[in-house]
């Protein structure tokens, strides 16, 4: 280690600050809504109110039904409120597992889910009046060093060819641009961008509010009874319905479904103080295009309209039974401010503003996981959408509207497929930690060289 990537590390280990349970950008909801008590019929019970939960209880409402959502804690407290707020389409995808897996017909029809992801979000954005600071800047995955160049760019073609728009920048772009030099070449998606991840779920939730959507908060769903009509319930009461919705994600394995089908992946953020003018200046990257590494475990780059920077991944986790604690990931923060400072030296120390982490679920073929179970095939889930769920969780809702509502909407047919199993522990947890060591290894490798070459320039 080189006495420069000591301070760096140094520094990253001694700016770890506030640890934000709830994540950096939502805040507790003022209007807290009621706990379930006592029983409520209705059409449809929705659990979980994240994009998924939020829109299905939108689209469901919109279209005459009478919904309940019970939520745990408060819309927005799961990864909804907690991500990168990068809408993304279908670059990025893992294009030759989903086509050695399922052929090409069916690759190209999951990758026009992952763009139609993209404008279903930008119409509920103009539908529902929502502003959440989103700037259609469309997203760059850039390299850091130049062995990236080539996959970067071979998988970019495989997009192009499954129908996910894109174009290479090389470096003279980049620096035209004023993307900070740490960036070597990039992938420009021209669909999507950035937004406040806090202010659309938030936006979602008052608009589900308006809608008559009743949403029961602090109000977990316990357990159900299967039947025609489903009794599910909570602590406080019971709500019944001839549908029930799992819109719970990562949590849906906590509730005894999907266990062996995804794995909850803890992934974590964290966001500086707003940069000063000079910081601004010195960054460049006028643009604010958000901006993605290709490490196997990327990193996430981007500014916020009230100029902080927030980094996410980087380094990510499994814990042992499928465990979700909302805990600080101290590990996860001190790689993320390392790769703060080395990405972006030219704006000095700038102090971190909050850290945070939260749960996605992980298929093993990283696909979303889409159904229905019960003997009646009225208990349907959605879950699986790992790193893009900004666009695909929130269309979700609507596919799952409509199928409940009785048409069979083609997106949802193209999504459906058999999730392979996922090992029971312990060997679940010795594949995942294995895997996931051996990415964070090759990823340090990667770094290791970006970091010598730049001190050789
Ligand atoms: C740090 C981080 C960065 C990310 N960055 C991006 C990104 O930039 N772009 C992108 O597209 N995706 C990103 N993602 C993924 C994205 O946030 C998720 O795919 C998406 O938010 C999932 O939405 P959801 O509604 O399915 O689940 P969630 O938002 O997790 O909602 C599930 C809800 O269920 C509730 N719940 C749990 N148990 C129960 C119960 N028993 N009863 C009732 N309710 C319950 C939870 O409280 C929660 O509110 C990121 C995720 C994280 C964590």
């Amino acid at each position: 280690m080189t006495a420069e990537h000591a301070s760096t590390r140094e520094r990253a280990k001694s700016a770890i600050a506030r640890y934000r349970p709830i994540g950096g950008w939502v805040e507790q909801p003022a209007d807290r809504q009621p706990r379930l008590t006592g029983n409520v019929e209705a059409d449809v019970v929705i659990a979980g109110g994240g994009f998924a939960g939020l829109s299905a209880a939108l689209e469901l409402t919109a279209a005459g039904a009478k919904v309940v959502l019970l939520e745990r804690d408060f819309c927005g407290f799961g990864a909804s409120g907690r991500n990168a707020g990068y809408l993304s389409g279908g670059q990025g995808l893992k294009f030759g597992l989903f086509a050695k897996r399922l052929g090409d017909e069916k690759t190209r029809e999951i990758t026009r889910f992952y763009q139609e992801g993209v404008t279903y979000v930008e119409e509920r954005l103009r539908k529902y009046g929502i502003d959440c600071d989103y700037l259609q800047t469309g997203l760059l995955r850039a390299a850091i060093h130049p062995s990236q160049r080539a996959p970067l760019r071979e998988k970019m073609e495989a997009g192009v060819r499954y129908g996910a728009p894109a174009t290479f920048l090389e470096s003279d772009e980049l620096r035209r641009r004023g993307i900070p030099p740490a960036f070597l070449c990039a992938v420009h998606t021209p669909n999507g961008g950035t937004l406040h991840p806090g202010k659309y779920v938030m936006g979602l939730r008052r608009a589900a509010i308006e809608a008559g959507v009743r949403i029961f908060e602090d109000s977990a769903l316990l357990s159900w009874d299967e039947g025609r009509r489903i009794t599910c319930r909570t602590a406080g009461g019971t709500a019944r319905a001839p549908f029930l919705v799992l819109a719970t994600n990562a949590y849906t394995p906590g509730l005894g479904a999907l266990g062996n089908r995804i794995s909850p992946i803890r992934v974590s953020g964290l966001e500086t103080e707003p940069l000063s003018a000079e910081q601004l200046a010195a960054l460049g990257w006028a643009g604010r295009e958000g901006i993605v590494t290709p490490h196997i475990t990327m990193e996430s780059h981007r500014l916020t309209v009230d100029n902080r920077l927030v980094l996410t991944t980087k380094r990510i986790d499994y814990l042992y039974g499928s465990r979700t604690p909302n805990e600080p990931d101290e590990t996860a923060y001190r790689a993320l401010a390392e790769a703060l400072y080395t990405r972006f030296p030219m704006i000095g120390d700038v102090a971190i503003n909050a850290c945070w982490s939260g749960y996605i679920s992980l298929a093993q073929d990283g696909l979303p996981v889409v159904g229905e179970t019960g003997g009646n095939a009225n208990i349907l889930h959605t879950a699986g959408c790992s790193g893009h769920g900004v666009g695909t969780q929130s269309l979700i809702g609507r596919l799952l509207a409509e199928h409940i509502g009785g048409s069979k909407p083609p997106l949802l047919a193209a999504i459906r497929h058999a999730t392979p199993r996922v090992p029971p522990e312990p060997a679940r947890w010795i594949g995942l930690k294995s895997a996931l060591r051996a990415a964070d290894l090759m990823d340090a490798r990667v770094d290791r060289k970006a970091r010598s070459r730049a001190q050789a320039r």
